[in-house]
């Protein structure tokens, strides 16, 4: 049936759309919704297939989705690292989708289950609310199971698997660290404290704030380098690295020798952070008395810290889900299943995983335009 499209939502949501639909895009961004980022190409993307997004991010620039927002007067700014956000509310890029929708004629179904989805060869045969309804393309843009609580859940990966289309292995992304107790106790302390640094684990290398958190580390370095590590890898962190500690700390060797180490630390990093690392090095006294090897091991003990995350804090609070439906399955020109006609995955159920920082719509808005120009 030719002309309309459904949209439906999952059970248990009210049904005034401007208030319910876009759960993700009313609270990113710190509810500025950090909607695209200028940089936005497919390095920034994590996948099983890194020249998967190619074609649709090419075909789909944060410059159209940019145009697209001025067309509706939306009013933005450029944060930092080419991350564009609203100067005022994400609700007004969620007014502005909307509206597309009602131009392009589509129905926003809401608190409508989706069930016992068929497909005869020719058409979808599916269940909305328990309504038959019929469509020659079936396009999933479900997400992944990132938060939970805002109705997310692994629909598409179970869609696919209906139709015999792989899946790869999904797992939280974009997410805080957890520690072993140990550590925890260790770092308790510092909870709070947000030091810029540059983080590194497997591919992945960041230079951005992390945060101490009562739960573990947190903020963007760690969000970003979630993405690379998996369970027992080591992550290095070097704070401050912008200055060279070790060089810092025998300066200040020679022209204040009477200070102490950890004084002389608070010159560069907070000041619990400063006494936690002299205490964790054992380094105590006026720095006149300390050799510098021992400075040089205090430096390096903060700018090249090594230790193996206990886990994350998995989906409940990942911004994102790495891994989703299998690129091999899919074209990279339409999103369409090669596999299945008519069958089309979109967005963050795909395995393409964006960096933290506007990447992760970019992709929603590129796979919607590449899948919405085939079907
Ligand atoms: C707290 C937070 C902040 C974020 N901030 C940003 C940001 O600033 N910039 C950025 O680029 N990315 C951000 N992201 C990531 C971004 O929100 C997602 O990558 C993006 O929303 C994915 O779009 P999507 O359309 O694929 O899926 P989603 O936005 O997750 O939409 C999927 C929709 O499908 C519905 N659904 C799920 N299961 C069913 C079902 N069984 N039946 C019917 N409907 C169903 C869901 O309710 C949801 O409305 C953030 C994520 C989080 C969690």
């Amino acid at each position: 049936m030719r002309g309309t499209r459904w949209s439906a939502r999952p059970q248990g949501a009210c049904h005034r759309p401007c208030q319910k639909t876009c759960g993700k895009i009313r609270i990113s961004g710190g509810g500025r919704c950090n909607f695209t980022n200028i940089g936005a190409g497919p390095q920034q993307f994590l996948s099983e297939n890194p020249h998967f997004a190619k074609s649709a991010l090419a075909r789909y620039t944060s410059a159209d989705f940019v145009a697209l927002v001025d067309r509706y007067g939306i009013a933005w700014h450029e944060k930092t690292l080419g991350q564009l956000f609203c100067d005022g509310s994400a609700k007004e890029i969620i007014a502005m989708l909307l509206d597309e929708c009602r131009v392009g004629g589509v129905e926003i179904w809401l608190e409508t289950a989706v069930s016992d989805i068929q497909h005869d060869g020719g058409r979808y045969r599916l269940s909305l609310g328990g309504r038959p309804v019929t469509a020659r393309s079936l396009v999933v843009a479900t997400g992944g199971k990132s938060i939970p609580k805002m109705g997310a859940t692994g629909f598409a990966y179970d869609v696919a698997a209906r139709f015999g289309i792989s899946v790869v292995e999904p797992r939280p992304g974009l997410v805080p660290f957890t520690l072993d107790p140990g550590l925890q106790a260790d770092l308790e302390p510092l909870a709070g404290i947000g030091v810029p640094v540059e983080i590194a684990c497997g591919a992945g290398r960041f230079r951005e704030a992390m945060l101490f958190t009562h739960r573990g580390l947190s903020g963007p370095a760690v969000l970003q380098v979630s993405s690379y590590w998996s369970p027992g890898d080591e992550v290095t962190v070097r704070i401050r690295p912008d200055i060279m500690l070790s060089d810092a700390l025998t300066t200040a060797k020679r022209d204040k020798g009477r200070q102490a180490a950890a004084n002389a630390l608070t010159d560069h990093l907070p000041k619990r952070l400063a006494h936690y690392f002299a205490d964790r090095a054992a380094v105590d006294g006026h720095l006149a008395d300390l050799s510098d090897k021992v400075l040089q091991r205090l430096a390096s003990s903060i700018q090249d810290w090594r230790f193996k995350p206990a886990g994350t804090e998995g989906y409940r609070t990942a911004e994102v889900t790495l891994g989703g439906i299998d690129t091999l399955a899919l074209s990279s020109r339409t999103m369409e299943a090669s596999a299945v006609p008519g069958l089309y995955f979109i967005g963050e159920c795909v395995d393409v995983t964006g960096w933290l920082g506007g990447y992760n719509f970019q992709w929603a808005w590129a796979s919607g335009v590449a899948a919405g120009e085939a079907v």
